[in-house]
């Protein structure tokens, strides 16, 4: 039997309920258990598939094709499973659900209410993964305690309080502490507030977690807990950390596993095994080398648009004990005139993936840069098509190439619409989504990054490589490393005569965890490191002969 953590937020949104809801789940995976994690959102779109980056940040897919939430990111990332459709619900795939029901005739007579149709539903999806042979499941809530929209789903955790046995289910409660320069001090109010705003829907936290810049002390986790009812136990501190990956070692200081653990009455674990995460930490915190990696896109100014590149990024630079400094160029202002003062101090450039034709022209302009250059290049999805897009102009010389999606009157569609989306009009959940298969020819650079020649990656995508123009590529020495082995679609392209250059159609920054760090990004950071080293020796040969 499974037994329940819900992790809510209060006072604020943004406190990180998801590297919370993660670095517990890592701790009681660490000690022996089978963990998974699991976000209710609180929005009626009935994923976040179709939300803009600016709206929600990046789209997180699933092994099973599911356009989730970023935190699904960080659950993978931290505890290294996968999670798939059943991990992310929303509001609108709830009524969804029972919309459908009512329509099948399954209330036949009744009339179909929040409670208790809409709650059971939510409860029925909080319970699911429990039946999956886990022993614990953390239920994440989207949203603030005293927003409406998620009042549905505290009332859902409420009945389970009730429903499951006492030590089968336990309430975090994440909040701020705020500290008030001017007067010097932590103020304990906004979480009592948020405290018995909890109270007052009927759930009654078992712990309290508190992100705080300044420490608690002895005093305010007393203060804490004598007005929110709790434990001076657990009331736990979380302090702003230098990195999201501290955050479990800094919860386990504070016994925040142990707590859990002594109100779930389990008493069978082992210590913390922990130790590939550490070794991780080290290499994170004291490179030996640093690196400047260029990220080309058109939502820079959002840190959360292309979350798990920069997380696969802190993967494949501690793996390479080198610190990778990203910088974000806009590519909407890269012209040929001045590529070079934007690009030139790069070790490495990475095209990112996107929709529609904002900043595409700036991408190739960029491209063309890091081929000629011989600058280390990495493109994803769209960034992969913009590299074929430029070979075909600039080498192939075929000026109008252009890919379906922008110019769909374009005499070179080099990137066409997929056959099978081509009868597709809604959005929703239609792309090319999930992980498909991908043949790698050997002795390609694909084949020596991955080591194998039968991989699998994750997609989310509707446009293609034109094969129609395949041999054309190849005769002008474009290598289509990787292929779909039912379909021949192209999931891979390279130059050999490049240091590395490499274009891939499927999302490889989704599969970078901890503890498995994705070998194209620590092969694309191993190239910018050799990069910087030689550009060190042109600029520097006195110093080089020093070292030497
Ligand atoms: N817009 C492109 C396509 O749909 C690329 C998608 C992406 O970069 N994820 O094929």
């Amino acid at each position: 039997m499974a037994k329940y953590i819900f992790v809510t937020g209060g006072v604020t949104s943004s406190l990180g309920k998801g590297i919370i809801a993660a670095s517990l789940g890592k701790l009681l995976q660490a000690r022996g258990l089978s963990v998974t994690i699991q976000k209710f959102d609180p929005y009626i779109n009935v994923d976040p598939g179709t939300l803009n980056p600016y709206e929600h940040g990046e789209c997180y897919v699933t092994e099973d094709g599911a356009e989730t939430d970023l935190d699904l990111g960080h659950y993978e990332r931290f505890l290294n499973i996968f999670t798939s459709q059943a991990n992310n619900v929303t509001t609108g795939r709830i009524y969804q659900t029972v919309i459908n029901k009512e329509r099948d005739g399954a209330y036949l007579g009744k009339t179909v209410q929040v409670v208790p149709h809409i709650t059971d539903e939510i409860k029925r999806r909080m319970l699911l993964l429990g039946q999956g042979g886990f022993d614990i499941v953390i239920t994440e809530i989207g949203g603030t305690v005293g927003d409406i929209e998620s009042l549905p789903f505290i009332e859902a955790v409420r009945q389970l309080q009730w429903e499951l046995p006492e030590e089968d289910c336990v309430v975090v409660h994440l909040t701020l502490i705020p500290y008030l320069k001017a007067a010097k001090e932590l103020k304990t109010k906004p979480t009592q507030h948020s405290v018995r705003m909890l109270s007052q829907e009927g759930v009654h936290p078992d712990v309290i977690v508190c992100r705080t810049e300044e420490p608690l002390g002895p005093e305010i986790k007393r203060k804490i807990a004598l007005f929110c009812n709790v434990k001076k136990e657990a009331v736990i501190e979380a302090a702003d950390a230098p990195t999201i990956y501290e955050v479990p070692l800094a919860m386990m200081r504070e016994k925040l596993d142990l707590i859990c653990l002594k109100k779930m009455n389990i008493t069978q674990y082992s210590e913390p095994e922990l130790s590939k995460w550490k070794e991780f930490l080290d290499k994170l915190k004291y490179p030996k080398s640093k690196v400047t990696i260029g990220l080309i896109g058109k939502y820079i100014e959002l840190q959360d648009a292309y979350k798990s590149i920069l997380e696969a990024f802190i993967h494949a630079g501690a793996m390479n004990e080198c610190k990778v400094n990203i910088v974000n160029v806009h590519s909407e202002f890269i012209t040929d005139e001045n590529v070079e003062e934007k690009l030139g101090h790069l070790d490495g450039l990475l095209v990112a993936p996107g929709f529609g034709h904002r900043g595409i022209e700036g991408k190739i302009t960029a491209v063309k840069y890091a081929r000629e250059q011989k600058l280390p290049f990495f493109g994803i999805c769209l960034g992969m098509q913009m590299s074929v897009i430029e070979f075909a102009r600039n080498v192939l010389n075929w000026p109008e190439a252009h890919s379906t999606e922008m110019d769909p009157a374009t005499n070179r569609p080099v990137i066409d619409l997929m056959e099978e989306q081509k009868s597709v009009t809604a959005k929703g959940g239609t792309m090319r989504l999930g992980a498909y298969p991908c043949q790698i020819t050997e002795g390609t650079l694909a084949h020596q990054i991955y080591g194998a020649t039968q991989i699998s990656e994750r997609h989310r995508h509707r446009w293609e490589f034109n094969n129609k123009y395949l041999a054309d590529f190849e005769a002008a020495g474009l290598v289509a490393s990787g292929k779909n082995p039912e379909s021949g679609l192209v999931e891979i392209v390279e130059l050999p005569n490049h240091p590395f250059f490499l274009g891939v159609q499927y999302h490889p920054e989704l599969k970078s965890t901890v503890e498995n760090p994705q070998p194209v990004f620590v092969h694309f950071v191993k190239a910018a490191k050799e990069y910087a080293e030689k550009k060190d020796a042109v600029r520097n040969p006195l110093l080089q002969n020093e070292m030497i």
